[in-house]
């Protein structure tokens, strides 16, 4: 009796003459997850089976297999040679001793002697027998003695269906840039293309000496958990210092944030260029703060000819939060430290900046120079 895990895939089915592609990269991200790890992955006909682990790590293994992008849902449980004495011992790891239950079998390999029904009442009544405090209910069991008999001589047997990621394999919707901050909205942002198949690249802005190493730490261990679900591992850094003092100098107060964003936008589309990112993502989400009305988006937008991506435009803070927590980096970002967007933050941020201002506001600066010396800042770090 061996255990194994069999996982299956989510949306990959829909995509008709390219499966084979999108095959092919979920099953390079499926054993980029495993890395370091002993195993085998194989492919059986519309699923995989992941098999030759050490069983002790089998938890670990499962944690990642859910982190995933494609996997709808994975089971862990045993491949056993398909004479019922094996499949039954196997039947009874998985199922529980006591409460309701029932057997499904579904038979891939139609040469078996008996049927699948044949099949479920056989180990099912031996399961019965053996445990005085289990009942059989067909409509609404507690739990749920999976059998699948495969050709190969084997049968595969499992008591749960786990949820995967679900989305689709990373890799498969082109390349992005996110603008990421250490706060809460951007990591989630990236979390949710990358579940959609985007490769996503991290690009941070920070203002030294007036913000210190803890908020690119912040950022830095941000990017290292987001690695965990197949986003680069790789972060650029650029220092926006002297364009934030150049604005504080020169232009109106209450475009500060504003102007600053748009040389965000500017540097980002640059190195999106160069890395050949397609579109540019933020964690921008309509109304929630001064800067992200529609008329701070347009402000943005009309720098850079990029799409750009912002997958929380329609989210409430709460939503975010939840979903912050869910993907482990809720507990980071919260942690206190200095944006580069609050150090030279305005008392009364412009809420409808209308173009025409910005514009008249921004030709006080030497928008290229600043551009260029913020580019000669640009640090990679590998996590
Ligand atoms: P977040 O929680 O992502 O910081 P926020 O609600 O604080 O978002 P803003 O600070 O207005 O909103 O930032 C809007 C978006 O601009 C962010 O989601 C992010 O994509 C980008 N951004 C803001 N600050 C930075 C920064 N220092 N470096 C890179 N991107 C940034
Ligand atoms: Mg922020």
């Amino acid at each position: 009796m061996e255990k194994v895990i069999i996982i299956r895939y989510a949306e990959i089915h829909l995509k008709g003459k390219n499966r084979g592609y999108f095959e092919r990269v979920f099953t390079v991200n499926l054993e980029r997850a495993m890395r370091g790890l002993r195993h085998e992955l194989q492919r059986t006909s519309g699923r995989y089976l992941l098999a030759g682990f050490d069983e002790a790590r089998a938890e670990e293994i499962c944690l990642r297999v859910s982190r995933v992008f494609g996997v709808h849902s994975y089971s862990l449980g045993y491949r056993v040679p398909n004479d019922l004495d094996s499949v039954y011992e196997a039947a009874k790891l998985v199922c529980p001793d006591r409460g309701s239950f029932k057997v499904v079998t579904h038979r891939a390999d139609k040469k078996y002697p008996m049927t699948s029904m044949e099949l479920s009442a056989h180990i099912g009544g031996r399961l019965l027998s053996g445990a005085p405090a289990l009942r059989v209910d067909v409509h609404a069991p507690e739990h749920t003695v999976y059998l699948d008999f495969r050709e190969n001589g084997t049968a595969l047997v499992f008591g749960t269906f786990e949820h995967g990621a679900g989305g689709m394999p990373v890799g498969t919707s082109g390349k992005g840039l996110l603008l990421i901050s250490g706060g809460i909205d951007s990591p989630v942002a990236g979390y949710m293309m990358a579940k959609r198949g985007m490769n996503v690249e991290l690009l941070h802005f920070h203002s030294y000496p007036y913000t210190n190493d803890g908020a690119k730490e912040k950022v830095k261990e941000l990017a290292r958990i987001l690695s965990r679900y197949s986003l680069s591992a790789r972060l650029t850094t650029l220092n926006v210092a002297h364009i934030q003092e150049q604005i504080h100098a020169v232009c109106a107060a209450e475009l500060n944030v504003t102007l600053l964003r748009r040389f965000m936008y500017r540097l980002a589309e640059i190195l999106a260029r160069e890395t050949g990112a397609k579109c540019l993502l933020t964690g921008e989400s309509l109304g929630q703060v001064a800067s992200q009305t529609i008329e701070g988006i347009t402000s943005s937008d009309a720098v850079v000819t990029l799409p750009v991506l912002r997958p929380l435009i329609g989210f409430d803070k709460d939503e975010i939060i939840a979903l912050a927590k869910k993907i482990g980096t809720y507990e980071t970002s919260v942690l206190p430290y200095e944006d580069c967007c609050t150090v030279f933050l305005p008392e009364y941020p412009a809420i409808k900046p209308k173009l025409s201002f910005i514009e008249e506001e921004e030709k006080k600066l030497d928008v290229e120079a600043l551009v260029k010396e913020a580019l000669s800042t640009k640090e990679v770090v590998e996590l």
